[in-house]
């Protein structure tokens, strides 16, 4: 039986398993997925562990997305954004990868969005690098608006054809955009958006990375204007799916863990 499994704290609310392990059933394969909540400090001793231990692969997320660096291989993609979310053991070092870039390009594709244009990228934390360099490397032009201005500018720094702004430049940004994200935590488990809905137009393709509530203020007002609105489950599921073709050379079962996510959402 192959182990795969999650590293994160906490853990005890993930989706993960669910997704991961309908998956498994459903291409025939004997595999469990398993969630671990190592101390906030023992990251990459945790994957050192899981290597020894002969777990087949691994997914990685807050606080240790950064720490895991240190016990694995990275490919280029996640070296440039910084952070690893999977991890596979068929090599030695272990290979690191960062799938929320690809979920993120997945959500958009599966619901038509071209990916052509400037797309404006709201927050840059861990999910605001994966966007940004995901819209980037597909040719997009990227605004990344932030909280904190400097992180924004850390981050244009990093990424092709970037630029860093603060919050206040959304009513400039968004009006001109193709694509919108939201990849700030505002709105989870509150009513709140981090776009003002007058800046919202048809024209736009708006992906929420937040998933609870599955529909957020902000894509509640980018429907009302008629923008093509995506989901942060979709987000979720992709870099699943992408992490379960990683390990396992397989198609992945899209429908069968998009139904397993949302059954318990
Ligand atoms: P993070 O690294 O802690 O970054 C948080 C971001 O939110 C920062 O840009 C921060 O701005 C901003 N922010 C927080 N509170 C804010 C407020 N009150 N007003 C404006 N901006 C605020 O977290 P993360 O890992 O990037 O995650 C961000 C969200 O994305 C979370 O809700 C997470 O669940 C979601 N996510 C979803 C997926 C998915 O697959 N759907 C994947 C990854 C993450 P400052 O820099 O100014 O603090």
């Amino acid at each position: 039986m192959d182990v795969f499994g999650l590293i994160g704290n906490p853990v005890e609310h993930s989706l993960s398993p669910p997704m991961h392990e309908a998956a498994y059933e459903a291409l025939g394969l004997d595999a469990r997925y398993v969630t671990f909540e190592p101390d906030a400090d023992a990251g990459a001793s945790a994957v050192a562990a899981a290597e020894t231990l002969g777990v087949a692969g691994l997914n990685v997320t807050i606080p240790f997305k950064q720490d895991v660096l240190a016990a694995v291989e990275p490919d280029d993609l996640a070296a440039r954004i910084g952070a690893v979310n999977t991890v596979d053991f068929s090599t030695t070092p272990p290979t690191g990868y960062n799938t929320d870039a690809a979920g993120t390009v997945r959500a958009l594709r599966r619901h038509d969005v071209v990916l052509d244009g400037t797309a404006v990228v709201v927050g840059a934390g861990g999910a605001g690098r994966a966007v940004a360099f995901a819209l980037a490397d597909e040719g997009m032009t990227v605004e990344i608006a932030n909280r904190t201005v400097e992180r924004a500018h850390d981050l244009a720094a990093d990424v092709p054809r970037a630029t860093g702004h603060g919050l206040d430049d959304l009513p400039d940004l968004v009006p001109a955009a193709d694509v919108l994200v939201n990849a700030t935590s505002v709105g989870m488990g509150e009513d709140i958006t981090p776009v003002p809905a007058d800046l919202l137009h048809g024209d736009l393709a708006v992906l929420d990375a937040v998933y609870d509530p599955v529909e957020t203020r902000l894509l509640r007002d980018a429907a009302a204007v008629g923008a093509t609105t995506v989901d942060g489950v979709w987000m979720l599921l992709f870099q699943g799916v992408a992490a379960l073709e990683r390990w396992t050379g397989r198609d992945a079962p899209v429908e069968i863990m998009n139904e397993a996510l949302r059954e318990r959402l």
